[in-house]
């Protein structure tokens, strides 16, 4: 069998989890869409639930995946209804939702319904991408209040810039919600991971009725391209690994791999490891990029090719086929291995396909 493994360890998912609640003081959605960013979602959240207050997802269909499994909490669509046809769905199977535009109030209004629908009225506070814009939400929070098919409106938004400390949009974007908000006690939920690592004054503006809603964290990535301090507490729960299936020693000048982009200067041990871009390995990774063989460092060689990808073995003289190769998740950061591919580790979690996953919980 192929040795490319993927280990997902659901303790520290659960550590993870318990980080976010326990920092913000409020409570928490677990978001586990995109198949909890390549982990696997039911598994995931089977293994939260007992301590989650929630999960939220992108879509039905990944809601329905969870009921299906039997996760009976409260789940968020983070990107509310694409179509009305939905709506009854969502009641069936007791899901909450975003509205983000005026035609899905619209819809809301017209449809009847078996129970009425908890709300989460997302305003466009500076992120401009989905939302109703402050002028209009006041309008759009009082026709849904007014609607018998509403039992519960949150007043949410989302930050564009949060994972940026030391830039004052996220602030800005607090005090559009702030304003809305009012005097009155609507709850609200704003933060994402880096909100919930690096914003305190966003927290603050928190009480125990609101949700934070985290994601990277929850599967031990940090949202910063920098070391931050509550960010180095997360664990990581997805460690990949693989093994050297082949050894080359090669004369100093031989290329290696498609494109010849890497020649050595220097007589060069070469190992093949059983890893590639299909396996979700990023192809833009270069030479240098970080990997550990039986647990010590070395260094990615060649261009990344589909099934495999080549590891400089010339100071691991002990190393030869079949030693551990792991390309991220303990010793390897992903934080490193996305930066070096010019890329986040949203991306390689979410990216990550072919790899068989292995679960742990104690
Ligand atoms: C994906 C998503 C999150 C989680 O973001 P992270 O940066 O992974 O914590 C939170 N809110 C919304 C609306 C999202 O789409």
């Amino acid at each position: 069998m192929r040795p490319a493994r993927a280990l997902i360890d659901l303790d520290a998912l659960r550590h993870n989890y318990d980080l976010a609640r326990h920092t913000s003081q409020t409570r928490a959605l677990a978001v586990v869409k995109a198949d909890a960013y390549g982990h696997g979602a039911v598994r995931c959240a089977q293994a939260l639930e007992p301590t989650a207050d929630g999960f939220a997802v992108a879509c039905i269909e990944e809601a329905l995946e969870l009921r299906d499994a039997g996760i009976r909490s409260p789940i968020l669509l983070l990107e509310g209804f694409f179509e009305a046809s939905e709506l009854e769905l969502i009641v069936k199977h007791d899901l909450w939702c975003v509205v983000h535009a005026d035609w899905q109030i619209d819809a809301i209004e017209r449809v009847r319904l078996k129970a009425p629908l908890t709300l989460w009225l997302k305003v466009d506070s500076g992120m401009h991408r989905v939302g109703l814009d402050s002028a209009a939400y006041k309008q759009g929070w009082q026709r849904l209040r007014a609607s018998r098919n509403v039992k519960g409106i949150v007043l949410m938004s989302h930050f564009a810039r949060a994972d940026e400390l030391n830039q004052p949009y996220t602030q800005k974007q607090l005090e559009v919600v702030q304003s809305i908000r009012g005097a009155s006690q609507a709850a609200i939920s704003v933060c994402n991971s880096p909100a919930i690592l690096g914003w305190p004054q966003v927290l603050q503006a928190h009480h125990h009725t609101d949700w934070v809603r985290p994601g990277i964290m929850l599967y031990g990535a940090s949202p910063f391209e920098h070391p931050q301090g509550l960010a180095s507490r997360l664990k990581p729960v997805m460690r990949v690994t693989s093994r050297i299936i082949a050894v080359r020693d090669l004369p100093a000048g031989e290329p290696i791999g498609y494109g010849a982009r890497f020649v050595s200067g220097r007589p060069t041990r070469v190992g093949v490891v059983a890893m590639g871009y299909a396996d979700g390995y990023p192809r833009h990774a270069p030479s240098g990029t970080p990997v550990r063989v039986n647990g010590q460092p070395t260094v990615l060689i060649g261009r990344v090719s589909m099934d495999m990808l080549t590891i400089d073995l010339s100071d691991l003289p002990d190393s030869g086929v079949g030693c551990e190769v792991e390309l991220w998740g303990g010793d390897v950061s992903i934080n490193e291995v996305a930066l070096q591919a010019g890329t986040i580790p949203y991306q390689l979690l979410c990216n990550l396909k072919r790899v068989h996953r292995i679960y742990t919980l104690q």
